[in-house]
């Protein structure tokens, strides 16, 4: 029996406000970031001709898998057992973790335990959220993009921000650290995976062996270092 004709386009969902993993670049509908190339060099490994991203927003992203709008996602979206419900994940790639930032001047917040009745702001839909819901007395404030929380944070209209560590880490060195800084001991244990349909469990065995032959290759080291430098 001859093998099923290989789909000639991969069409991939993301939340293009996440950098380093995704953003926008000067080219429309070409958002850029350790993600986007990382998916792409899979994608090749397939076979397939072409990688197609669509950005949507974050909570957006399963919604529009499972209607049958992307095939895969990739998004900074870590691995947990309630998305697991919904998803299918590759294995991991990449070890993150959730971070607290706060103003320079704030000399109250040193930890994630003195969050209790402050004022957070996360992005909707995410790992940081759903920890600031946890937090006793928290007002929590929902935001769109990781981006817009720090905004927030910088008008004064939160005292925290609770978000991925490689995220808030990039922020600061980029342009945050005029106004912020990250405090306390960062939860690690986050990691992110590939998202696709429960039914398609073979792309799945497909991305994790082209992940996989990515790390062999030297191929994925090349584009982790290009975008967070040395790997540990
Ligand atoms: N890693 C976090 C999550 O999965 C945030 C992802 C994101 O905002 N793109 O919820």
């Amino acid at each position: 029996k001859a093998a099923a004709p290989q789909k000639k386009e991969l069409v991939v969902g993301t939340a293009p406000s996440f950098a380093p993993f995704e953003f926008p670049s000067e080219e429309a509908d070409k958002p850029t970031g350790f993600d986007m190339e990382l998916i792409e060099a899979i994608g090749k490994k397939m076979g397939y001709e072409k990688v197609t991203i669509k950005g949507m927003g974050f909570d957006a992203l399963i919604p529009a898998m499972n209607a049958g709008n992307i095939d895969v996602i990739i998004s900074g979206m870590s691995i947990t057992d309630a998305r697991k419900k919904q998803v299918l994940f590759t294995d991991p790639y990449y070890e993150s973790g959730l971070m607290v930032i706060v103003k320079k001047d704030n000399n109250e917040i040193k930890s994630f335990d003195d969050l209790k009745g402050k004022r957070i702001g996360v992005q909707l839909g995410t790992t940081g959220a759903q920890e600031a819901e946890k937090i006793e007395g928290a007002k929590v404030t929902n935001f769109d993009t990781s981006d817009l929380a720090c905004i927030e944070l910088k008008n004064g209209n939160v005292d925290a921000v609770i978000s991925d560590l490689p995220v808030l880490q990039y922020f600061l060195k980029q342009k945050g650290s005029s106004y912020a800084k990250a405090v306390g001991t960062p939860k690690k244990g986050d990691f992110y995976g590939i998202a696709a349909p429960k039914d398609k469990k073979d792309l799945v065995d497909g991305m994790n062996k082209a992940l996989k032959e990515l790390k062999d290759s030297g191929e994925y080291k090349k584009i982790y270092t290009k975008w967070f430098g040395e790997m540990k």
